[in-house]
């Protein structure tokens, strides 16, 4: 298929359609853009006459970009994104059409929400649900070939302004993350012209690319993201020649189609390159704010889907598409930073923020060993299931990765004898390899599911369809509780007043004992290995290996109160959240059965089964010229052995299929036991029959075929 791309002039490729910056500062009279700012950086109300100065601007801005249309952009509760567009058109009093966006309209949206899950909250009340405009992401004009539209990003809730999405409770943690970081950096005295802490992030996106013919003629992917069945191909990643390899012409010419449209969205996307499995690449931005980050994820997401259509591919998502081969992830790129720029998780050269660095880090190691299991439930999926723990993505065992240096140092802090000593008026911590830490020296171990990597922490075992606003308001959450804790031991410790040396000692004390208690989630060994499943159980630390196992987290007293003591969900909110999570991991495995037993009868079998017959005739045929048939029957028999495998699988999943519970952990359960040990089943029965089918009879694409695009 010929690419029909959009054609910019070279100069045009980094014009933005996005309303920020100097866009923002140009178009609006100099009162009104402070204002927004104050509320951009404060979360204050805007004032209806800034109101309506911002929306006016914005308005005029969108018609130069071709805009008819706005839409509140939301993130329901479904995991993608929302929009309810309305023209800008209004009829004034004298009946002109005229185009308009009022105050009223840029800050508030009531669209009819019935249909989003809100795991109970809504139909408590009532049907409508209320969108909210979030001034502190910037609003872009989305371009398709048919027209633009105005996208303003906003948050989604109740009447009663419950979180009805995954906005929400992201801008909630991150006030939260801020606030009780700001305590520590107070008792630093190095909150100097800080007005907040932002938790910074950035995403390395992974996906597949096969062409679109194949997709077409897969149910199973059309359907499911991904292939529910398919021998291996013979050649796979076997050879390591795909990994950073060079990209076929086609598949360049998609990436600067994809990097070109998320330019013009605001997206500062940064690297591109092949991954490790065949027809696998991966696209990263440079980091950002948390809430923006969150936003322009989600539009990656939605530009490499769109995009691949226009160059006659189809872009896969799922975090395991492909069986035998590998699955695709999100790395999760967090840190914290003052709103001045420093970012709180670089070891640097001065004592005083080297012992803030380590406050700071050992914060982080508290936090994930006490909450392991929560964090391990934000990432819980039906379709990252198939690649936690499965030898080519980190193990549904959290821990932590350090890197040789800093486990040293945490060695150090846990023996309480660090080599200190007082050198030209400046104190070492006994860290005084700290500064030396080259940036990425420990990034090296692909295998932890959360690495430090110099400067920041990579939360790799975040799946590659999933939205990472929930992720993040779960690792902002449990960080500003570590935070606030390490705060108020040290504010109680040192009283009000106190010198260098007092601070010096009381950091240390609590360190050590903080690294003592919690060093157990430090590994630094290889994440794959059998011996360290045992280490771990050994450990005590939590191993929920599938989601049915996870999500029950998230019901426990311990989520609600961590959540409700920070603001960032109520019980209700929380159990809302839950028990979406619960039906989608039911409906998503529902609709994958269905989808597999209906390719198995519709194409499987009559294949298998034609050429049965085939080999009957040719056996009879072969007889009856009084030709020995020793071998073709053989093959005949073998045949018929494995259609019964395959007949006898596919009731069994049925079966599996057609139970139900009204308690839908119960059922939750159920499916993790019964019929997704079913489903492999036939599709191992199924695979078998695709490795002696005769091609010409085997109506599905291939493995080697989808795989392997030039
Ligand atoms: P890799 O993990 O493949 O070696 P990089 O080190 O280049 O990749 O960075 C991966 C991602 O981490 C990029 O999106 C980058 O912007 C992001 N990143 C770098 N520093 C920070 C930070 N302080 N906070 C959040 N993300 C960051
Ligand atoms: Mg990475």
């Amino acid at each position: 298929m010929e690419p029909h791309a959009t054609q910019h002039p070279a100069s045009d490729i980094f014009a933005k359609a996005v309303f920020s910056g100097e866009t923002m500062r140009k178009r609006l009279p100099e009162n009104v853009y402070r204002a927004l700012q104050k509320t951009a950086r404060e979360g204050k109300p805007l004032d209806s006459a800034v109101a309506n100065t911002v929306a006016e601007a914005m308005k005029e801005w969108a018609l130069t970009h071709g805009a008819t249309h706005f839409c509140h952009w939301f993130q329901p509760l479904t995991g993608s994104t929302a929009e309810k567009h309305d023209a800008f058109l209004e009829v004034d009093e004298s009946g002109n059409a005229i185009e308009k966006l009022s105050g009223d309209q840029l800050i508030a949206g009531e669209p009819d929400a019935s249909s989003f899950p809100s795991g109970g909250i809504r139909d408590t009340y009532e049907a409508r649900g209320y969108t909210a405009w979030d001034a502190t992401s910037p609003a872009f004009v989305l371009k398709t070939r048919y027209g633009a539209t105005l996208c303003i990003p906003t948050a989604f809730v109740s009447w009663t302004g419950e979180a009805l999405d995954k906005k929400t409770p992201l801008l909630r943690s991150i006030q939260a993350v801020s606030e009780q970081a700001m305590r520590v950096l107070r008792i630093f005295g190095t909150d100097r012209g800080v007005s907040r802490v932002q938790a910074t992030l950035g995403c390395e996106q992974e996906y597949f690319l096969i062409d679109r013919k194949h997709f077409e003629r897969r149910e199973d992917i059309r359907l499911c993201g991904r292939t529910l069945l398919g021998a291996f191909a013979p050649k796979g990643q076997q050879l390591h020649d795909h990994y950073f390899g060079a990209i076929p012409e086609r598949v360049v010419g998609f990436m600067t189609q994809v990097e070109r449209r998320l330019f013009e969205l605001g997206v500062p996307v940064r690297t591109r390159h092949n991954e490790v499995a065949p027809g696998q690449y991966e696209i990263a931005p440079t980091f950002e704010n948390a809430n923006v980050a969150a936003d322009h994820q989600m539009l990656t997401m939605h530009v490499l889907k769109s995009v691949a259509e226009q160059f006659g591919f189809y872009c896969l998502l799922h975090e395991k598409p492909f069986a035998g081969i590998n699955g695709s992830g999100k790395h999760n790129n967090w840190s914290l930073a003052t709103d001045t720029g420093v970012n709180l998780l670089n070891p640097r050269d001065e004592t005083h923020t080297n012992m803030q660095f380590l406050v700071f880090l050992t914060a982080v190691i508290r936090a994930i060993d006490l909450n392991a299991d929560l964090l391990r439930a934000s990432i819980a999926s039906a379709a990252n299931d198939h690649r936690l723990g499965a030898n080519e993505a980190p193990p549904a065992i959290i821990s932590i990765y350090l890197g040789e240096m800093l486990s040293d140092i945490l060695d150090q802090l846990a023996r309480g004898t660090p080599r200190s000593t007082k050198k030209g008026g400046t104190l070492h911590l006994g860290a005084h390899t700290l500064p030396q830490i080259p940036r990425h020296s420990g990034d090296r171990n692909r295998t932890s599911p959360f690495a430090f990597t110099g400067n920041k922490f990579e939360f790799r075992a975040v799946g590659s369809s999933q939205s990472v606003a929930w992720p993040n308001t779960v690792l902002n959450t449990i960080i500003a509780e570590s935070l606030d804790f390490m705060a108020t031991q040290l504010e109680a410790r040192l009283g009000r007043k106190y010198n260098e040396k007092k601070l010096e000692q009381v950091v240390r004390k609590l360190l050590q004992e903080s690294v003592k208690k919690h060093r157990r989630i430090v590994f630094d060994g290889d994440n794959y290995s059998r011996a360290w499943h045992a280490e771990a159980e050994k450990r005590g630390l939590p191993h929920l290996r599938t989601t049915p196992d996870a999500i029950p987290v998230l019901n426990q007293k311990k989520a609600q109160q961590l959540f409700a003591k920070y603001d960032v969900l109520t019980p209700r909110e929380l159990k809302a959240r839950v028990d979406v999570l619960t039906e989608q991991y039911n409906t998503i495995l529902a609709i994958e059965a269905r989808t597999l037993t209906a390719m198995l009868r519709q194409h499987v079998m009559p294949a298998a089964v034609r050429y049965q017959s085939e080999l009957a005739q040719a056996v009879s045929a072969t007889k009856s010229a009084g030709v020995p048939v020793a071998h073709a029957q053989r093959q005949l028999s073998d045949l018929v052995g494995r259609i019964e495998e395959l007949s006898a699988a596919i009731g069994e999943v049925e079966r599996a299929e057609a139970h139900s519970d009204a308690d839908a952990e119960k059922h939750a359960q159920w499916i993790r036991d019964r019929l997704v040990p079913a489903m492999q089943r036939a599709r191992a029965a199924s695979d078998s029959l695709e490795l002696v089918c005769p091609a010409d009879l085997w109506t599905l694409p291939t493995y080697s075929e989808m795989l392997f695009i030039r």
